[in-house]
């Protein structure tokens, strides 16, 4: 890795897992082409001054076979790949409580993990007595993060807050109550590692929303927030679309369709 400077990172997408699925299924009010619109699963990784943040921790191979969701490659297996050791990782940022975002619970065993009051508070709950609400969550994923409460090892945000300098957090919610995003500067300028605030390029890009919606309102007003927040369009990076790996170069040879660099411009 090249040696950073100041408040600048370097930041990868590391891809895991994988979905096939019709596009009609991505969007509420469905998609007239009806055409294979898979999605990937990804953790992304930030290298910077202050040592090594995760953002996302992915889901393992029990969590694989009982959401029928193909692992493809382990969360480990793609931080080797990067020479990240997992005990050296400092800060897990949790977008949200997902169960493809916040599984891995021992991944980082050093790791103080920081996510918004919303989000735990949604996830332990009255909302979670609906199942159409709760689809989406583990509790043994929300236990495994209530018990890092009671570790001492959560920390809780309500807004934005900077990580470390030159890295923020920032509320969106919409796609769950407590969504945060990233925001990273990096020597292209500012990236958004907006996770599910936009699942696909095509979701942002078109102002359509993904099926998975606790408040429609702030999913629209959040792809807002996402340019916003970001140098420019190009820097928004979707939580799970494809088109990532496609777009940006691998972080280095023989990583291809695994793990891309995102502090370097995209081709197209
Ligand atoms: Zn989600
Ligand atoms: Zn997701």
């Amino acid at each position: 890795m090249q040696a950073v400077i100041d408040d600048v990172h370097e930041v990868y997408a590391v891809r895991y897992g994988h979905h096939s699925r019709r596009s009609p299924e991505n969007f509420i009010g469905g998609d007239p082409h009806d055409v294979l619109q898979p999605l990937d699963f990804y953790v992304w990784a930030i290298v910077g001054p202050a040592g090594t943040i995760l953002v996302d921790t992915g889901f393992d191979k029990t969590m694989s076979r009982r959401r029928q969701r193909e692992l493809v490659k382990p969360v480990r297996d793609g931080l080797a790949a990067l020479g990240i050791a997992p005990e050296k990782v400092t800060s897990v940022i949790v977008s949200h409580l997902h169960y493809d975002h916040c599984g891995n619970h021992d991944l980082c065993p050093n790791a103080r993990y920081h996510l918004q009051d919303r989000e735990m508070a949604y996830a332990t709950g009255r909302c979670m007595c609906h199942q159409s609400l709760r689809a989406p969550f583990e509790a043994d994923d929300v236990l495994a993060m209530v018990r890092k409460v009671f570790a001492g090892r959560a920390i809780f945000h309500d807004g934005h807050a900077e990580i470390a300098s030159g890295l923020t957090v920032h509320l969106i919610g919409g796609h769950s109550k407590g969504l945060q995003c990233v925001r990273v500067k990096t020597r292209r300028g500012y990236v958004v590692l907006a996770s599910d605030a936009t699942h696909l390029y095509a979701h942002i890009g078109s102002g359509r929303v993904f099926p998975i919606t606790y408040n429609i309102e702030e999913v629209v007003e959040g792809y807002a927030t996402l340019n916003k927040l970001a140098a420019s369009p190009r820097h928004v990076v979707p939580g799970h679309d494809p088109l990532v790996l496609a777009r940006y170069p691998a972080a280095k040879p023989g990583l291809e369709g695994w793990i891309a660099r995102l502090d370097i411009d995209p081709k197209d």
